[in-house]
């Protein structure tokens, strides 16, 4: 069951609008509608800049963006379950993981208020050299400008947190402009952030076509950055427009995970069974490509299928339930065309790889080819492969074979085997004995290669957002 449609505006210059538009929020797994949303479009986008820009002109103080975002993180707390049914209804994610995501928000805006309090320069040792001698240097950590902020659907909640709590921790005002399908929750963050007392402009949100909202953020140069969360098709295209701004992204994978014989099978397989199937795949770092080493092979499936078909398919505001529908129909219609690619080039369906109702089930492949998009293209759905090595080495090779670069994983006893392959692995992050769909807010995170050109995580989207300014005083 969805929760009662709501009705939401848009946030402009501290206003809540209403623009004659709307579009309707509809539940991915009933398809009812949740909710209604006023759109947006080049003329709102360009007024929200003028707020954004005019609010900057009177700086936050560090300590008042501090107090307003460890009190957006009490909020949360205090909304918790409202916040969770939210996020559930619009993106159809599982209540459970929902509820999860509301408590990472709320370690986003707790960590970012940290860093609000904590952001400095840094003194440069100026007698290092003769020419230096007799002066006294420092930085000033300063707020970049205005943000541009574009996000996706599949963390309706915490990817909006981890645009705007950094922004605000650097002291930057920010236009956002959420995905279509999941506005209610970045909406209701909004709320918050002004119930919490943000002044008016330093958060303005718009809603509606995203080409002619994204090609403003992007085109306007007192948007001096532009931080996107998407897919890579989108997200390079923003940043060949706009070759002299900062443009941060944040993009796709196609998560690969090594399972050494020597590892610990079960704990390897209960983590990647539920890793590979969390809110239906649809996480840049779903567990999507395992490779085990040959002897541990048989073993590790034998634990690793039957926690895959013990996982509850169903409605995401049921409490029992661990995977539920994709984004919607065309989403769902594009994977199972991936799995039947697979399948008719030989590649075999160990489990799933049909329709319960609307909603895949869970499915795992094995000998799918490397030149399968399964296995080389991102797939966000709930789908894996599994395929035996022989040697580290080939484990690797085959790990690093895709244009993507976000997180890896590799289960092994071996610290030796361990290190060896962080140090060999190209992504922007290597997990060791848990699964590479781990994250924690506080992390440096994003990727090298396809996947993206920055870190998130409060300490370091910070630094993306502020700009170094040298002092330099005789003495
Ligand atoms: P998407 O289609 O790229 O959409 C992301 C955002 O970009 C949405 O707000 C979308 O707006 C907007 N957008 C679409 N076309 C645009 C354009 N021409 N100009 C400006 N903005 C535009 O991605 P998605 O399907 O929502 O999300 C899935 C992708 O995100 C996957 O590839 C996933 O791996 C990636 N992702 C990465 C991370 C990470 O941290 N690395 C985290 C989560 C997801 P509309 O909704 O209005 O179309």
């Amino acid at each position: 069951m969805a929760t009662t449609a709501t009705e939401k505006r848009l946030l402009l210059n501290g206003e809540w609008i209403e623009t004659g538009e709307w579009i309707e929020v509809r539940s991915p797994y009933s398809g009812e509608v949740v909710g209604r949303v006023p759109t947006a479009g080049a003329n709102e986008t360009r007024r929200a800049i003028d707020a954004a820009e005019e609010a900057m002109r009177e700086p936050l103080p560090a300590h008042k963006r501090a107090e307003i975002l460890v009190r957006v993180a009490g909020y949360l707390g205090r909304r918790h379950e409202e916040v969770a049914q939210t996020i559930s209804a619009e993106a159809g994610k599982p209540l459970k993981a929902a509820r999860v995501e509301v408590a990472r928000a709320m370690s986003t805006y707790t960590m970012s208020a940290v860093q609000a309090r904590t952001l400095a320069g840094e003194m440069v040792p100026m007698d290092a050299s003769q020419t230096g001698a007799g002066k006294l240097a420092f930085t000033l950590r300063l707020p970049v400008g205005v943000v541009g902020a574009i996000s996706p659907f599949n963390f309706p909640l915490n990817l909006v947190a981890h645009k705007l709590a950094p922004a605000l921790a650097a002291g930057c005002a920010v236009v956002l402009k959420p995905a279509s399908q999941t506005p209610l929750s970045a909406l209701l963050l909004a709320e918050l952030e002004t119930e919490a007392g943000l002044p008016p402009g330093w958060l303005n949100v718009v809603v509606g076509p995203a080409s002619e909202i994204g090609d403003v953020l992007v085109d306007d140069a007192r948007v001096r950055a532009i931080t996107f969360t998407g897919s890579g098709a989108v997200g390079w295209k923003l940043a060949e427009r706009a070759p002299r701004k900062r443009v941060n992204l944040e993009l796709g994978n196609a998560t690969p995970v090594i399972v050494e014989a020597d590892a610990d099978l079960e704990a390897a397989a209960t983590k990647l069974a539920a890793n590979a199937f969390s809110f239906a795949g649809q996480s840049c770092i779903s567990v999507q490509r395992i490779y085990v080493q040959r002897a541990a092979h048989d073993d590790l499936l034998a634990r690793f299928l039957p926690k895959v078909e013990a996982l509850r398919l169903g409605d995401p505001a049921d409490e029992e339930t661990d995977v539920g529908p994709l984004i919607d129909g065309e989403s769902r219609d594009r994977v199972l065309e991936w799995v039947e690619e697979a399948r008719a080039a030989g590649a075999e369906v160990l489990t799933g790889g049909t329709l319960e109702g609307e909603l895949l089930r869970p499915t795992v492949l094995a000998n799918a080819g490397p030149e399968l998009r399964v296995s080389c293209e991102e797939v966000f759905g709930p789908v894996c492969t599994v395929t035996a090595y022989e040697t580290l080495e080939e484990a690797i090779e085959l790990a690093n074979g895709t244009r993507y670069g976000l997180q890896a994983g590799i289960f092994t006893s071996s610290l030796e085997t361990a290190l060896a392959a962080a140090q060999r692995l190209e992504f922007g992050g290597v997990t060791i004995n848990e699964a590479p769909s781990f994250r924690t807010d506080q992390m440096p995170y994003g990727g090298v290669k396809d996947s993206g050109n920055t870190r998130e995580g409060p300490a370091w989207a910070v630094r993306e957002l502020t700009e170094e300014r040298l002092v330099v005083i005789e003495l």
